[in-house]
């Protein structure tokens, strides 16, 4: 089953995707997630794509879309995957489908999560992350038990450099410019479920794998709506 994660920056794709994979025992690929490692270790890929990411753009098609092609043909996504930050374009979504039909497969489902732009810009402002595991946390919503440590692994917390004020502004104005038509695009395919994002994150994951649950049962060529 492959599961693709839409929603502007600050929604809770990371997180929801992540609980998801698990429950599902599936693939969790973060394009995001990629990049910011290969920026880290100053990798060929990460070197081309600091600037992009620093300036809140998309890093160009050419580097991503193979990226994503190459870690679908890794075995642990062999039964599926849940994909996060990607596609983001509509030329991505194409390439996708076109990887995914090649193996006989399509994607299942395009589970968006809807929260409204000044919930986006508070949710991105007070955002941390373990600077080891990487597992996310928010100030307000989903704080650590001890501030600044991570509660999986005892790392220090930071912030992404990317969710600056400036940077935020960018990012969501490109995530409306760009990666909103995929709403249309995945709902004319008749896979798009809608999910309201701005609830506790509990209560998203249960309603992302009721949608997930229902496409798997076959009942995906509809467009579907919770919460
Ligand atoms: P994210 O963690 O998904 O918000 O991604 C952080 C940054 O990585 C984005 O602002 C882009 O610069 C870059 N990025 C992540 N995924 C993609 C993608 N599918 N296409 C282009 N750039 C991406």
């Amino acid at each position: 089953m492959y599961v693709v994660f839409l929603g502007a920056p600050g929604a809770g794709k990371g997180t929801q995707a992540s609980v998801l994979a698990e429950k599902l025992g599936l693939a969790h690929i973060s394009t995001g997630d990629v990049l910011r490692d290969a920026v880290r270790r100053e990798t060929e890929l990460g070197k081309q794509a600091k600037g992009y990411m620093e300036r809140g753009e998309l890093v160009p098609d050419a580097l991503v879309v193979d990226l994503v092609v190459d870690r679908l043909s890794q075995e642990d996504a062999a039964r599926g995957a849940v994909l996060d930050g990607f596609p983001r374009n509509v030329p991505q979504a194409r390439a996708l489908d076109d990887a995914l039909k090649a193996r006989g497969a399509a994607v299942d489902i395009a589970v968006y999560l809807r929260v409204p732009e000044p919930v986006l810009i508070a949710r991105l402002a007070g955002r941390w992350e373990c600077s080891i595991c990487r597992a996310p946390y928010h100030e307000l919503t989903n704080p650590p038990r001890r501030a600044g440590v991570c509660d999986q692994c005892g790392g220090p917390l930071t912030q992404r450099a990317d969710d600056r004020p400036e940077t935020v502004k960018r990012r969501l104005q490109v995530y409306f410019e760009q990666t909103a038509p995929l709403l249309d695009y995945y709902r004319e395919r008749g896979v798009l479920a809608e999910v309201d994002g701005e609830r506790p994150i509990p209560e998203v994951a249960e309603q992302v794998l009721a949608v997930v649950r229902r496409a798997e049962a076959g009942e995906g060529s509809r467009t579907s709506r919770e919460g």
